[in-house]
């Protein structure tokens, strides 16, 4: 019979790599902790009108990467392919009242061509400032972004732009439609992009890095201006290490003010960008509640795991073995003690001789190995092994 498969895309996190997840989820919890971040969880499957009055109808991740299906009750809905949305739709519907800090972590889905590190479904923790504005909350924004990246000892690039207000995007935009309208080498999503949403021109990877467009900084109002360069300078005071990068403008129709990115210096280019975000002021009121000035990022798991050499946080194995069958019971009664001491501990429980123990011992990386045998019985007492040194010694029960 032919062998079950996961789909395209899809794949199994199991073992080293998923403890490394939980490990990247606990140093992100705990330094969120600190910014005073609760957390939320919310619906895999949404209504798929949420994306595309978010995200936006002209973006990637509307218009090619979907899950998107009608339900048995004829709704159209989709596998969530971000969190901002979700979030942006309980606050509202909840009747959440701002200031709010809320964080997620857990799975997205975009249909995109799967390589190493982009995957159908993949992994984020976000983070959403929901009713902060001024340039300290965009400080705060990318320090917590930037910081438990640090945590995880990864060496990142922050690279940072502002979009300005609607009006200042719109009249950048309008000018960054003039400068691209002569040229005719541009790849054929970017033409179609030139017209309806000539921002995603320079997000575009083959494209993008090539153009030398008019800057954006030379749009913004004055106040927009001076709450940018404030931002960059307390960064850089903060010792953050930013880069301003005028072509990056991201590719989700929301955003408005700051735009930034982090970027491994590891990981190969396409993809290296294991945290993305930014300011969006017009969401909340775009999708029917009060306007509330609202920040926010979300990080690429996958990718982080790809590149954390870091150590998993799992107790060392105590393996209990026994010279003989009849002392199972007794082994058993061990193994159920070294747990209540709060060990994490393990035994075979099939029959097998005590150089298979040892060996399955060893194989499942146990530090610690306790040896049950007849005269320690008698005595009351267990031998313990140290897998590292080889020495043992005598514990009384
Ligand atoms: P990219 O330009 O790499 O496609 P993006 O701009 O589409 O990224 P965002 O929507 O901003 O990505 O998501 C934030 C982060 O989530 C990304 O920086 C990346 O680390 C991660 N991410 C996005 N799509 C995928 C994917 N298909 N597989 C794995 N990680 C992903
Ligand atoms: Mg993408």
């Amino acid at each position: 019979m032919k062998k079950p498969r996961a789909l395209r895309g899809f794949r199994d996190i199991y073992s080293e790599e998923w403890e490394k997840f939980w490990s990247i989820y606990e140093t992100f919890r705990e330094r969120l902790d600190l910014f005073n971040f609760s957390w939320i969880e919310t619906p895999i499957l949404e209504r798929l009108s949420l994306f595309v009055r978010s995200v936006g109808e002209e973006t990637d991740i509307v218009q090619k990467q979907m899950f998107s299906f009608k339900d048995r009750g004829g709704r159209e809905v989709v596998l969530r392919p971000e969190g901002t949305a979700g979030v942006v739709r309980a606050f509202i519907e909840r009747g959440m009242v701002p200031p709010k800090k809320l964080a997620y972590f857990g799975p997205m889905f975009r249909a995109e061509r799967p390589q190493k590190g982009r995957y159908r479904q993949f992994y984020q923790i976000g983070a959403e400032f929901i009713g902060f504005s001024g340039y300290l909350s965009d400080v705060e924004g990318v320090l917590a972004a930037y910081l438990p990246l640090r945590d995880l000892g990864l060496e990142v690039e922050v690279r940072i732009n502002t979009l300005g207000n609607v009006d200042t995007k719109n009249r950048y935009a309008e000018a960054l439609k003039n400068y691209l309208e002569g040229m005719d080498d541009l790849c054929e999503d970017c033409k179609r992009r030139r017209e309806r949403n000539p921002l995603r021109v320079l997000d575009c990877k083959i494209d993008g890095p090539r153009l030398n467009p008019p800057d954006i900084l030379d749009f913004l109002s004055e106040e927009e201006r001076h709450n940018f360069e404030r931002t960059l300078k307390k960064l850089a005071e903060m010792g953050i290490p930013i880069v301003r990068d005028p072509n990056l403008v991201r590719g989700l129709d929301y955003y408005t003010g700051i735009v930034f990115e982090m970027v491994a210096k590891d990981l190969e280019a396409a993809q290296s960008t294991i945290l993305a975000g930014g300011r969006y002021d017009n969401l909340i009121a775009d999708l029917g509640g009060k306007p509330t000035p609202a920040l926010g990022w979300a990080a690429g798991v996958d990718r982080i795991a790809l590149l954390y050499k870091g150590k998993t946080k799992r107790r060392p194995l105590y393996f209990v073995v026994r010279t003989s069958h009849e002392l199972k019971e007794f082994a058993f009664e061990i193994l159920v003690r070294l747990r209540e001491e709060g060990k994490r501990a393990d035994m075979l429980y099939e029959d097998r001789s005590l150089k298979a123990q040892m060996r399955h011992a060893h194989r499942s990386g146990a530090r610690w190995v306790v040896i049950v045998g007849e005269e320690e019985y008698v005595r009351g007492m267990y031998r313990l092994k140290d897998m590292e040194t080889g020495e043992e010694s005598l514990v009384p029960l």
